[in-house]
């Protein structure tokens, strides 16, 4: 694909914005467009939100704190389309990071025209992050991205070939810094010289680079064919445990357990104490290869795996763990509460279950050494 250059022709009407930048929020994001306002250039922020990384609720601070228009833009479908499967793999964790690049710059560059803007502007900094920062990697993703023509990385400019922008005069190269490798203290001067006080951390918070939310995307993405946003935003509600394609939540508190109650879907699955305090468990069930088991269990869980994940989610209550409804010694029975559906169409029934934290399922953990074998072995 050959990239349109710059239009600098003299009587070409003033563009709302000169170009459109990828905006974490991340502290090198904001100098890359704070270097070309410097020079008078009008830069529109983009802030790409999916269900791992976005903070829509900044766009007020980053025009009050530093004086950056930005838009928010919500990529979460393609997102996750690519993340099943991301071409050049994952960073340390279940970053994408190349491919999330190159998914950014793809889709900005179609709102070029909606803006009127001519060229895109990312913060990457050569030499700073291993996996998508490299010489190579930088090219191959404008590459990829087909903007080879149109992207300038301006914290870097110095250190990179001139691009159409500067060469037509649009930008000018000379007041563009050469920043590289991993250090912090350039991108700090440069925060000084611009008054920047409020140091956001580099990159703008992003869960596929942290280990403990990567290890708890990790059973979706291993037991849903198609994932979607609603499923990784509950892996971050309470306690997480899995059996195969079974899956439970249990909530910490009374935050947790409303949070729960709002999340469940006319498919899952409320566990709670009939008679005691206790937790509420959320269950939602992912086995692709049996389906749905008609007349096993009200609840489509097979009776088994339902009697099993009642007994886990009631180890969870003190109270069931010490005592029986009447009081009685530990080790009694308690009666759970198993909801499904959703208003009329709900459905309610009682199992009795000995609370046990080990079952025959063997509820576990995501674990993040769990993640570290499956990247090797895919
Ligand atoms: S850290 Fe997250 S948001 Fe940043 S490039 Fe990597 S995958 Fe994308």
């Amino acid at each position: 694909m050959h990239d349109a250059p710059p239009d600098t022709t003299p009587n070409a009407p003033e563009p709302k914005y000169h170009a459109l930048a990828l905006l974490s929020g991340g502290l090198d994001s904001l100098l890359a467009i704070k270097v070309l306002q410097e020079q008078g250039l009008r830069v529109l922020g983009l802030h790409y939100v999916s269900p791992f990384f976005g903070k829509p609720q900044l766009l007020g601070h980053w025009r009050e704190e530093y004086g950056i228009e930005a838009v928010n833009v919500d990529v979460r479908r393609e997102y996750l389309d690519m993340l099943v499967r991301p071409a050049h793999g994952y960073g340390k964790h279940l970053n994408p990071c190349v491919d999330c690049k190159i998914l950014m710059l793809t889709h900005a560059k179609t709102l070029l025209p909606k803006y009127g803007a001519s060229f895109l502007v990312s913060g990457e900094v050569l030499g700073q992050r291993p996996m998508s920062q490299r010489a190579d990697t930088l090219n191959l993703i404008r590459k990829d991205a087909g903007v080879k023509e149109l992207l300038l990385r301006p914290l870097s400019a110095q250190k990179l070939g001139p691009t159409p922008m500067e060469e037509s005069g649009l930008v000018d190269r000379s007041r563009l810094p050469g920043i590289w490798g991993r250090g912090r203290k350039d991108q700090l001067a440069l925060a000084a010289h611009f008054g920047i006080t409020t140091i956001p951390t580099p990159g703008g918070g992003c869960n596929l680079a942290e280990a403990e939310p990567a290890a708890r995307y990790l059973p979706i993405l291993k037991n849903l064919a198609e994932p979607a946003s609603r499923d990784f935003s509950l892996s971050h509600l309470g306690r997480q445990y899995w059996a195969g394609g079974y899956w439970l939540s249990i909530g910490r508190n009374q935050h947790d357990n409303a949070a729960l109650e709002t999340a469940r879907r006319p498919t899952d699955i409320l566990l709670r104490l009939r008679d005691l305090p206790g937790p509420m468990a959320l269950g939602r069930q992912y086995e692709p290869a049996a389906g749905v088991h008609p007349g096993q269990s009200p609840h489509n869980w097979p009776a088994d795996v339902l009697a099993d994940a009642c007994a886990f989610a009631a180890s969870y209550s003190p109270k069931a763990r010490t005592q029986s409804a009447e009081g009685a010694e530990a080790g009694r029975p308690v009666i759970m509460l198993v909801r499904q559906g959703k208003g009329e169409a709900e459905i309610v029934t009682e199992i009795s279950v000995t609370p046990a934290r080990q079952t025959p399922l063997g509820w576990t953990e995501p674990k993040s050494a769990a993640l570290a074998a499956w990247k090797r072995r895919s």
